[in-house]
C-alpha cells in the first residue's frame, strides 16, 4: 500500500532498523520505543488486522515473535518481555498495518500496562457471553 509506513519499511522505501526480514515478515526497532529493543513485527503484505491473516501466516508470525523474544532475552539485558497486539484505535492501534509489538522488560523500567481490574460481570452476563463466544468459534 503506497502510504502505509509499515509497507514502506518492508519494501525498503522508508528507513528502519530491520532486525529480521524474509519473504513474508519484517521486524524492526520501533522508532519511538517504550523500551530500548521494542520491536515491531509485521507481515510484509499489507493487512489491516491480524484477524484477517491466513492461519498459517498467523501461526508463523507468532512463532517468529517468540523467536525474537527469546533472542532479546539472550542479550542478558532484559528480565522479560511483553508481546502485544493492538486491534482498533480504541486499543491503541496507530497504524492500519497490523503488527505485533515485542517489548523487552526490566524490573525497573517503570512501564505499566495500566490495566484497571474490575469486578466480573453478573453471572447471567458472563454465561451469555460464554455462550455467544462458544457459538461463534468455528
Ligand atoms: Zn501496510
Amino acid at each position: 500500500m503506497d502510504n502505509c509506513i509499515y509497507c514502506k519499511i518492508s519494501e525498503h522505501r522508508e528507513h528502519a532498523d530491520i532486525v529480521y526480514q524474509d519473504d513474508t515478515f519484517c521486524a524492526f526497532l520501533h522508532p519511538t520505543p517504550i523500551n530500548h529493543g521494542h520491536i515491531i513485527l509485521t507481515a510484509s503484505a499489507h493487512c489491516t488486522s491480524l484477524t484477517l491473516l491466513e492461519d498459517e501466516t498467523y501461526s508463523k508470525l507468532h512463532c517468529l515473535a517468540r523467536k525474537i523474544a527469546v533472542a532479546i532475552l539472550k542479550t542478558k539485558n532484559y528480565d522479560g518481555f511483553n508481546i502485544q497486539y493492538n486491534h482498533g484505535e480504541c486499543a491503541g492501534q496507530d497504524s492500519l498495518h497490523a503488527a505485533l509489538h515485542i517489548i523487552p522488560r526490566v524490573g525497573t523500567d517503570g512501564f505499566h500496562l495500566n490495566w484497571r481490574m474490575q469486578k466480573p460481570a453478573s453471572e447471567e452476563n458472563r454465561k451469555e457471553l460464554i455462550e455467544f463466544i462458544k457459538n461463534k468459534i468455528s
